[in-house]
Order: C-alpha cells, then sequence, then structure tokens
C-alpha cells in the first residue's frame, strides 16, 4: 500500500511498510516524544529554521536531548524528501525519549528515537475556498502546557472527533472564560473594528509558525494586529480565519452553526491568504 514511500528511523531509510518502533519506545507508552510539521513545495521548505527551533525547545521543556545537531536533523529532512519527491510534501519529525523497561521514571541513558515521514501535502479544494471552513467550539479538556508540540494528542483526536460528527472541519478550544484559544490543528484569528485579534502565545496555545507568517503578512497589509483574549460574542467580529503550516490561512464562516459575519469569506482573510500564497508560489518556484 505505501510501497512507495521510504521513512527515517534512529539511522536507516526503509520502506513505510518495513519501519517500525520497539513495542518499549516511550512514544508507544506514555507519548513520551514531540514532533514537527514543515511543508515543503517544489522542493524548498517553508520556514524550516523556525520548526527545527520548535523541535530544540519542545525537546528542552520534556528534557529530552536533540538525537543530533539542527543542521544534522536539516539534512536527514532534506535527504527523507528526497526519497519522496512531492511537489507539495509536508514532512513530519517525531522524537521520542527512546526505548527502555516500562517504567514512568525517566533514566538519564535513554538513547532519544529519531522518526522522521514525508507525505504528500493535500490541498484546500476550490469549494472550500469559496464557501470558506466551519467549525465548532468545545471547552479545553488539553493539558496545561500547549506551548509544547507533544505527540500526546488525544484531546486534540478527541475535537476532531466531534467536529466531524458535526460535519465541519475543526474544533476550536475555549477557556473557562469563553475565550477562543486556537483549533485541535490550528490557531485562530479574528476581525475585530477592522483589528486582527489572536490569543497571545503562552502556555495555552503553540505557537504556531504561520500565526507568526499571518501577523507578518497583516503588518505589512497595513492591518492592526493584537495578541490577546477574545470571544467570538465581542462586537465589531466581522470575520475569523484559522493558520497551520498544511493550510496556510483559511477564513472560517460558520461557527457552532452560526455564520461569522456575513457568513462568506471576508476580504481581510482573502486578502492575507493571497499574500501569504503569493510567498508560497516564490518558495515553490525558487
Ligand atoms: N495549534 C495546534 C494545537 C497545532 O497542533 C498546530 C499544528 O499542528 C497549530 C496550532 C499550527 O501550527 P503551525 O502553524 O506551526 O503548523
Amino acid at each position: 500500500m505505501n510501497k512507495r514511500l521510504i521513512a527515517y528511523v534512529n539511522g536507516t531509510f526503509l520502506p513505510l511498510d518495513d519501519a517500525s518502533i520497539h513495542i518499549e519506545d516511550r512514544g508507544f507508552q506514555f507519548a513520551d516524544g514531540v514532533y514537527e510539521v514543515i511543508a515543503c513545495l517544489g522542493g524548498n521548505f517553508l520556514d524550516i529554521k523556525p520548526h527545527l527551533q520548535r523541535l530544540e525547545s519542545s525537546c528542552q521543556a520534556i528534557r529530552i536531548p536533540l538525537p543530533c545537531s539542527l543542521s544534522e536533523l536539516g539534512s536527514l529532512v532534506q535527504q527523507t524528501y528526497e526519497k519522496n519527491p512531492f511537489t507539495n510534501a509536508m514532512a513530519y519529525i517525531q522524537v521520542t525519549r527512546g526505548v527502555a523497561p516500562r517504567s514512568h521514571q525517566v533514566s538519564e541513558s535513554m538513547t532519544p528515537s529519531l522518526i522522521i515521514t514525508v507525505r504528500d501535502l493535500p490541498m484546500p479544494s476550490d469549494e472550500k475556498l469559496a464557501e470558506g471552513a466551519s467549525a465548532i467550539t468545545l471547552k479545553d479538556f488539553r493539558w496545561g502546557r500547549c506551548d509544547i508540540k507533544s505527540i500526546a494528542l488525544l484531546a486534540s483526536v478527541m475535537g476532531k472527533q466531534e467536529a466531524a460528527a458535526n460535519c465541519v472541519d475543526e474544533a476550536f478550544w475555549l477557556d473557562s472564560e469563553g475565550h477562543l484559544l486556537e483549533g485541535c490543528s490550528t490557531n485562530v484569528f479574528a476581525l475585530i473594528e477592522g483589528r486582527l485579534i489572536t490569543h497571545p502565545l503562552g502556555h495555552h496555545i503553540l505557537g504556531g509558525i504561520m500565526r507568526k507568517m499571518v501577523i507578518r503578512v497583516a503588518e505589512k497589509a497595513a492591518v492592526k494586529v493584537e495578541q490577546r483574549p477574545w470571544k467570538l460574542s465581542e462586537s465589531g467580529l466581522t470575520e475569523c480565519m484559522m493558520s497551520s503550516t498544511t493550510n496556510a490561512l483559511l477564513p472560517v464562516c460558520r461557527i457552532d452553526g452560526e455564520p461569522v459575519g456575513r457568513g462568506n469569506p471576508g476580504p481581510v482573510a482573502g486578502k492575507l491568504r493571497a499574500m501569504i500564497i503569493d510567498e508560497l508560489e516564490v518558495l515553490r518556484g525558487r
């Protein structure tokens, strides 16, 4: 089935179907690991440096030593891509604490496991872009360190299941006061009184690499950006949008079954997405 795909596992490249990890790997036993997802367009990686730096921060936060230097890691990601050279690709890097007899106790001598896979990057359909995405809101039941890109994604899986059961694209997490934090795999922005608002960085959200790009592009377009807690009920809210490496920026036009603004993709989401796509096209053609 996956015969064409080649994975990197702990020093070896091999067909994905033959790639495996020991059952006592702590990633499997405890979700004791972190990961990254990097887009690669026309053979050029998007923002690889900040992605690798975020991986390093995630490793540091849970005290897993990086399995190799960031430049070696970059080179392994590049080599894995070259064995799976999709025009639009996404590379997954997963680092776990390694293999040890099952015990919560961490021994200092473990060798981290490193896995890299590359897959085709699906693009949002024209229909999705024309009608906009949709979402539900859920009370946040995740842990208190969402800034760590942990492989423990059960809450996100459950959120996505709930979204699918409601025939929408994403589930957005609300804190106990009703502020919109982020999605299961996206950061979220609102246009309120003409300003682009997004939850500030901290332990409650992942600092998305695309979030940073959206902020940079908005400032370039002279759209004022505010990083502050916000609610869907705020007056003057005309647009919502969500960002991720895999989807760039998508307008979100229905939340909890209600239209956002006029219920159509708004002009600011359209403009910012176009500016981002232009930058991605330059990268693709480089
Ligand atoms: N927030 C969460 C919880 C995520 O899982 C992701 C991506 O997987 C994002 C935000 C978006 O991050 P990025 O823009 O780096 O893809």
